[in-house]
């Protein structure tokens, strides 16, 4: 036998401990993640490893999570069509509800035709792989969010990743780009910073170098535009080169994602994106109840409103203060303090008064960016408000 055939035995001990050195070395670098158990249902005040704590961390703008008319509409769901839909959607796990969602959700965004997926992440991993491959370029913002990368990276196409929502920098990528098909993909609201992409000016670079372009609105839908449309709205964009990818775990206070646009574009995902055949359906009382939310996001002017004027309370009320905050005008409001060590600090100080704010460490934002993700809902009163704000006040600067 010769030398390199020889099979080298690593005993799985050596390879446990390697992963434990390396999670020496995150809590070393106050980089380890941990969960916190819920007891409670999602909202502004909830029970978490017994104590009351009033949270500023969900995605749950509106309030809808656990709005009794859903709760009510999940009940009716499960009745009606059990609690598991028992295969993929191409074989027979595809409802009339399911039907009937997509076909409300390209109503409601105003587009031909929409697909729906069990996540936001299962969605951006099937749609970008289907859409490019090899010979094709995907030009991505610097940041997006990790599941629009990792469609990138999956997709086997270059991935180009231009300077954050610089639509010049992308079009001179365009330009030089000699790829076969082009596809630009972007977060309309990013998510760690809650600053609003420049639709209009990346779709006219599109337009002008004959690109796809693919917009995530995790965290526009239900927000922004008429109705709570999205951004597409929020902009009056309307083309046939948009891909529209609306999350439904967030505003619309429940789970599940779903992507809009040209008829043969859908047609297209639906034969080709793999995370979507491949993969039980969700079950039907999930879209049983996002059909039932939909109608509330339309009618949630009160409390996007309400939304708004929390936002603009909070952002005058830090201004004169020693807090930083990013330049959001979205109920993301990142409150910017740089190392790990001073954001979990801070956390910390903020529990201690009864709240939950949670930091937001590398690698979800990049290094010495650590921050405390402030979100706010609809479902915040403005006294829930005062006491984030009277809290900050006094929480020592790191
Ligand atoms: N896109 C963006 C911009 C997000 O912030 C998120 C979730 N945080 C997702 C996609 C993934 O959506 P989901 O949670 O439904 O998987």
């Amino acid at each position: 036998m010769r030398a390199f055939d020889r099979p080298t035995f690593i005993d799985e001990h050596t390879l446990i401990d390697d992963f434990a050195r390396q999670l020496d070395t995150l809590a070393r670098d106050g980089a380890l993640r941990n969960r916190r158990s819920v007891a409670s249902a999602c909202g502004p005040v909830v029970e978490v490893e017994g104590r009351v704590r009033l949270s500023f961390c969900s995605n749950d703008y509106l309030g809808l999570a656990s709005h009794p008319a859903l709760i009510e509409a999940a009940q009716q769901g499960a009745a009606r069509y059990g609690v598991g839909a028992g295969a993929s959607h191409l074989v027979s796990g595809h409802s009339i509800a399911h039907d009937a969602l997509e076909a409300a959700l390209a109503a409601f965004v105003g587009m031909p035709r929409a697909l729906y997926f069990s996540t936001g992440y299962m969605a951006n991993m099937g749609i970008i792989p289907a859409l490019v491959g090899r010979h094709d370029a995907v030009f991505s913002d610097k940041l997006n969010h990790a599941c629009l990368i990792d469609g990138a990276i999956l997709s086997r196409a270059e991935h180009i990743r231009y300077p954050h929502a610089d639509p010049h920098a992308l079009e001179a990528a365009l330009k030089a780009s000699r790829a076969k098909r082009k596809l630009v993909v972007t977060d309309a609201v990013f998510s760690m910073d809650g600053d609003i992409a420049p639709l209009p000016e990346i779709l006219a670079a599109c337009e002008r170098h004959g690109a796809l372009l693919l917009i995530d609105d995790a965290h526009g839908f239900g927000v922004l535009g008429q109705g709570g449309r999205g951004s597409l709205n929020h902009f009056a964009i309307e083309s046939d080169r948009v891909l529209y990818m609306g999350t439904l775990g967030k505003a619309a206070g429940v789970a599940g994602a779903f992507v809009a646009g040209h008829a043969t574009l859908i047609e297209w995902l639906l034969q080709r994106a793999r995370t979507a055949i491949f993969t039980t359906a969700t079950p039907p009382l999930i879209a049983h109840t996002l059909l039932a939310a939909l109608p509330l996001i339309e009618a949630a002017d009160e409390r996007r409103a309400h939304l708004r004027a929390l936002i603009e309370k909070f952002r005058a009320s830090l201004l004169a203060t020693r807090w930083r905050l990013a330049d959001s005008p979205t109920p993301i409001q990142p409150i910017l303090v740089g190392g790990n060590q001073s954001a979990l600090d801070l956390q910390a100080a903020l529990d201690a008064q009864g709240l939950w704010v949670p930091a937001i460490r590398p690698p979800t934002v990049p290094a010495g960016q650590a921050r405390l993700r402030v979100s706010l809902s609809a479902a915040h009163t403005d006294a829930h408000l005062d006491t984030l704000i009277t809290a900050l006040g006094s929480a020592a600067a790191p």
